[in-house]
């Protein structure tokens, strides 16, 4: 069976599901008109556990709901085939758990204190993500940035973006912004233009980065003119969230083709969570087909503190028996680095592998988990 039969595109059913042409299903703006927000919307085209139904309505007053057609699309199909769709609902489909969370916050990484104007965040001196869009292709029910959930007016707001700029161009330490929200591609060309001539204007912005979920949420919106546009502004990164490895289908694929071929280096972030991709196994065959397809898995993040999402994490230890267990089966530069985020700053958490010293030797633990003496490696002193 080859990678399409296994993932096959979903365009067509999803085209059939929400009774429109293939072509209306392949517009980004209609999939964003379409997003589907309510219980009866959902299970037009879904089967719902009466948790998942009647959390819907009591949800939304808390936390934004959202599925793009295409996502329900990939669900349904799947569903349809027999599959197991849990790892895809408990990022998509809200649940009653989110309404029991003891320790959540609602802004974790406090973003809001750390930002020297509005929705530019500055953890580093040298970079800032730049929350230009609080609209997302489908909104993930463990998002770190829910505190936005509330606000309104924060969309490609012409304030916000005027002292954005002005102060990034005010601060010339600043080589690297990450373009981000919500998602920054759920707008016009035109409008992402705009704010890339501004900040490629900057002299002393080096490279400009882009967050987005639309390959995987909807990649519809990786059109060739928005890829025409991107390929202007180099150099110019961009960092997408793929969670599993489901999520790869031939319509995502074929996004990542068109941004890969126009010179844009790819990198995907994950997010660990629990029942979703917390296995060896899940997180290897998500990186393997990441690769395949020109992304380079960069991160996975230990699940932030926030609010609506206890029943999705996990224990830190989780990560880090999971990366041990990538090692040796995967090249090296498909794995990941799991990363705990913090308000200050990323920490990395890893194995480790070092034993003890031992003289000028030092004893270490090989992949086999036997002990390697790596001789004089204490010498000369440091
Ligand atoms: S697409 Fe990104 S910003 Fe939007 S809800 Fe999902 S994780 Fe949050």
């Amino acid at each position: 069976m080859n990678e399409n039969e296994l993932f096959p595109s979903i365009t067509a059913l999803g085209a059939k599901l929400f009774g429109v042409s293939e072509e209306k299903f392949s517009d980004w703006k209609w999939q964003l008109k379409k997003q589907v927000r309510t219980r009866k919307e959902a299970v037009a085209v879904l089967e719902l556990t009466e948790d998942e139904e009647r959390a819907f309505s009591e949800v939304e007053p808390l936390f934004n709901i959202g599925i793009s057609p295409y996502a329900m699309s990939l669900m349904a199909s799947m569903q349809q085939r027999g599959e197991d769709i849990t790892a895809l609902k408990l990022q998509l489909i809200p649940r009653l758990a989110e309404l029991s969370d003891a320790n959540g916050k609602k802004d974790p990484l406090e973003e809001s204190a750390n930002s020297p104007v509005k929705e530019v965040v500055q953890a580093y001196p040298d970079r800032v993500a730049f929350c230009v869009s609080n609209l997302c292709p489908v909104y993930c029910r463990y998002c770190f940035r829910k505190r936005r959930d509330e606000e309104e007016g924060l969309h490609y707001n012409r304030k916000i973006i005027e002292e954005g700029v002005n102060y990034i161009a005010s601060n010339e330490n600043i080589r690297d912004v990450l373009i981000t929200g919500g998602d920054p591609f759920i707008a016009s060309d035109q409008t992402i233009e705009n704010l890339l001539e501004k900040i490629r204007a900057i002299p002393h912005v080096e490279v400009i980065r882009f967050g987005t979920r639309t390959p995987v949420a909807m990649p519809q919106r990786i059109t060739d003119d928005l890829v025409g546009i991107l390929k202007k502004y180099h150099p110019l990164w961009l960092n997408t969230h793929f969670n599993t490895e489901e999520e790869l289908t031939p319509e995502a694929c074929e996004a990542l083709r068109k941004l890969a071929d126009a010179g844009i280096p790819l990198g995907n972030q994950a997010v660990l969570l629990r029942g979703v991709n917390d296995s060896t196994e899940k997180m290897l065959g998500l990186c393997r087909k990441l690769i395949r397809n020109r992304v380079r898995p960069y991160y996975i993040f230990y699940p932030h503190m926030i609010e609506g999402t206890e029943h999705l994490r996990v224990h830190y230890k989780k990560g880090i028996e999971i990366l041990k267990g990538m090692r040796g089966k995967i090249s090296g530069f498909a794995i990941p680095q799991y990363i705990l985020d913090t308000p200050s700053g990323k920490i990395s958490l890893s194995h480790n592998h070092i034993l003890k010293e031992d003289g000028k030797d030092l004893i270490l633990e090989d992949l086999n988990g036997n002990p390697w003496r790596e001789i004089d490696a204490l010498h000369p002193p440091l």
